[in-house]
């Protein structure tokens, strides 16, 4: 089987290309905007695996790269919701017109198979119920969940129209080693900065469920193989949350950092845009055989320890990144 995976070096990427290299040739697409070369670097020069850098937004260039692929993985995207208040254009073109591009990119190359990394956030702001894969309708609250149910639709429309297949997973917040972006990266870098004060965006209730990206992919992998539908659409998740506090303090106590004052900017959300309380029903998923092998709680910890390994900081003293914790 030949992958294609768009976003194949950024952070859930390349966890994926580490998954799918065992069981097929992997070209990745990505014009490591966000992602880095050194997170596949172990794969360059192996039989069967390309790394084109290139943008989806040039759909010429992807027409070409795309050709002989038998599936699509399309996980390139913005990656970090809060800027599209800064710039209202992005989530339009790195969501919306890219996946499109994609599609289109596939219509001409005769390729139907698409994964695609979707998000909670097209749910938008719900009655705090655990929230299954039929909720309706889907009301996101901000441009970035507005761009993924958009492309969600474009990828409805190409199965309607062109005969596409389709895998759309609705990702809760992932977390784990390469991270590029996310709460515990914003923490340690104001740590950094400043070990004794930490700013916490909100009043730090917040609760969202958070799934380590090793569990990511192995869903991922899972629900492609065990699920044949024209439209396969999962919550992929666990059922419990942390809340933002817990991870704040999960950070100091791991790093070894003593005496940190938590403040809070204060509201009951981070950011415009953002859904303070997230609670995902992934029955679907567990019905079909999968499940999470961490609790929210544990996943976070688990995210916290490597990110601290990679950063060099764990437990307060410097660690080489080879150095096991
Ligand atoms: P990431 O930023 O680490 O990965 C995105 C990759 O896409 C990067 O390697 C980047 O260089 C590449 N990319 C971005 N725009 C591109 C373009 N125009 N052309 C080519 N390459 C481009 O982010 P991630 O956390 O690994 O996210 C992967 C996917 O999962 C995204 O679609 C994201 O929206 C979705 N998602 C992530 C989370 C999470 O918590 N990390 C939650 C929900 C959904």
């Amino acid at each position: 089987m030949k992958y294609f995976i768009t976003g194949g070096a950024g952070f859930i990427g390349s966890h994926l290309v580490d998954k799918l290299s065992d069981i097929g040739a992997v070209t990745v697409y990505d014009n490591l905007s966000s992602g880095k070369k050194e997170f596949i670097q172990h794969h360059l020069g192996k039989n069967g695996f390309h790394l084109i850098q290139a943008n989806l937004l040039d759909l010429d260039s992807l027409k070409q790269a795309i050709k002989g692929s038998d599936v699509v993985v399309h996980l390139a995207a913005n990656p970090d919701a809060r800027r599209g208040i800064e710039n209202t254009r992005l989530d339009l073109e790195l969501e919306t017109i890219a996946t499109f591009n994609v599609l289109e990119a596939m219509r001409v190359n005769g390729i139907k198979r698409i994964l695609f990394a979707s998000s909670g956030t097209i749910y938008g702001e719900t009655p705090i119920v655990p929230l299954s894969e039929d909720h309706g309708p889907a009301l996101p609250i901000s441009l970035y969940g507005a761009g993924k149910l958009a492309s969600e639709g474009l990828i409805s429309a190409f199965c309607g129209t062109f005969d596409f297949q389709t895998w759309i997973f609705r990702f809760a917040n992932i977390v784990g080693d390469r991270a590029t972006h996310g709460v515990i990266l914003d923490f340690i870098e104001k740590l950094k900065c400043n070990p004794t004060e930490l700013e916490i965006l909100g009043d730090g209730t917040q609760s969202k469920p958070y799934l380590h990206v090793g569990d990511c992919v192995e869903g991922i992998v899972f629900g492609f193989q065990h699920s044949n539908k024209k439209i396969n659409v999962f919550n992929l998740g666990c059922p419990s949350q942390t809340s933002v506090s817990t991870i704040a303090e999960m950070l100091v106590e791991e790093a070894g950092l003593k005496e940190v004052l938590l403040r809070y900017t204060g509201g009951t959300r981070g950011w415009p845009g953002d859904v303070p309380q997230v609670k995902f029903n992934v029955g679907k998923m567990s019905k079909l055989g999968w499940k999470a092998s961490r609790t929210s709680d544990e996943a976070v910890r688990k995210a916290i320890r490597e990110i601290l390994k990679e950063r060099f900081i764990y437990n307060g003293k410097p660690v080489p990144p080879s150095g096991s914790a």
